[in-house]
């Protein structure tokens, strides 16, 4: 039999369950990171190369040792996932790479597919800040726009906020985007699949609660949004995969207003934390549909088992762990990481409401 492998780049928690999944259905998995030896990823996969995203001879044998490609990040460098696609279609896809590895561009694709975003502005100096803060109604959020996760490369700013030079030295980036603070009454997250004929569907979208701008819990299906809301949302995140010709899942993330207006706020072209719970909670989960897709398999049926809560386990959830392994109705996933810090995700767990 013809054993498939799957090229991962990214050696993370998210390659790791991409290569459970594919091992699960027969595909190996090789991992290509820096760090990739001894990494969360590499401890589940079938073989990997520890080697830098520029080295080109690397990432030739890698292409020559796979059948198909894909990343478990964004930020991968373009020329890295140039050389692979030469070799066969990488997912998610160069546009789709080129868009979610900037704030700004995300939110210009978004504006112009008809999506509502929040009031932005491009900041490239302490002078396009003042500017922005002086028009500025009530509060706001200055983000990078580039390589910011988990609420890093943000500070909430305000009109009263009036010293642009302290703040533009604290951002220390070359550009940011200055987004109007949305009084959202819930956040909301969907999830869309799109293979290379250009099938797409979607997985049912999650409710989310962040605390301290990273990820604590998601509920799904989205148990208080409304079906204008979603229709919304699933509309939108399916005109963003076709406009950026996405190959693979892709996610957004979206606030909900007490006037049950849609507003976006920024895409993953990956599995997605909030979509963890799909291991469990999903026919096809988002980690075997990306697998289905980028080995050619055909994609599976996402609909729900049931309602599901994920939690995520950061550093300092560790010491719940004893008491979530004796709960024997909660699915306890931990990420094979040997340093735990505040706020690093560790694992996740997972339960049927
Ligand atoms: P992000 O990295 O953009 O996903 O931001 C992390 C979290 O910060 C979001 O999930 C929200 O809880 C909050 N946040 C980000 N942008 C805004 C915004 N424009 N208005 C209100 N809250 C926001």
């Amino acid at each position: 039999m013809n054993i498939k492998t799957i090229g991962i780049l990214g050696s993370g928690q998210l390659g790791r369950m991409i290569a459970i999944a594919a091992a699960e259905m027969g595909v190996r998995a090789h991992i290509f990171a820096p760090d990739a030896i001894g990494s969360p990823a590499a401890e589940v996969a079938h073989s990997a190369t520890e080697a830098d995203y520029t080295d080109e001879a690397a990432l030739k044998a890698f292409a020559a040792s796979i059948d198909c490609v894909t990343s478990e990040f964004e930020n991968v460098p373009a020329a890295a996932m140039r050389l692979l696609a030469e070799y066969f279609p990488a997912s998610p896809g160069a546009e789709a790479l080129h868009i979610a590895q900037n704030r700004l561009r995300e939110k210009d694709l978004a504006k112009s597919l008809g999506i509502q975003t929040p009031a932005y502005s491009a900041i490239r100096s302490a002078g396009d800040l003042a500017a922005a803060l002086q028009k500025l109604e009530g509060k706001a959020i200055l983000k990078t726009t580039e390589l910011g996760y988990d609420g890093k490369g943000q500070i909430r700013v305000s009109a009263e906020d009036s010293d642009a030079e302290a703040l533009w030295a604290a951002l220390k980036t070359p550009e940011a985007i200055l987004e109007g603070f949305v009084d959202f009454t819930a956040e909301v997250s969907f999830l869309v699949w799109r293979d290379r004929d250009g099938k797409m569907g979607v997985f049912p979208p999650a409710q989310n609660l962040h605390k301290n701008g990273i990820l604590a819990k998601s509920t799904a299906p989205a148990p208080d949004i409304s079906a204008n809301a979603i229709e919304a949302g699933n509309r939108a995140v399916c005109a963003i995969a076709e406009a950026v010709d996405l190959h693979g899942i892709l996610a957004m993330e979206a606030f909900v207003t007490a006037e049950d207006t849609l507003i976006f706020n920024e895409i993953a072209p990956r599995p997605h934390n909030s979509f963890h719970w799909t291991i469990e909670g999903c026919v096809t989960s988002q980690f075997r549909q990306l697998v289905r897709i980028i080995a050619g398999f055909g994609a599976g049926d996402t609909s729900a088992k049931g309602e599901y809560v994920m939690e995520n386990l950061l550093g300092e959830d560790l010491h719940r762990l004893e008491s979530l392994y004796a709960d024997g109705t909660k699915s306890v996933h931990l990420y094979g990481k040997t340093e735990a810090r505040d706020g690093r995700k560790m694992g996740h767990v997972t339960y049927q409401l």
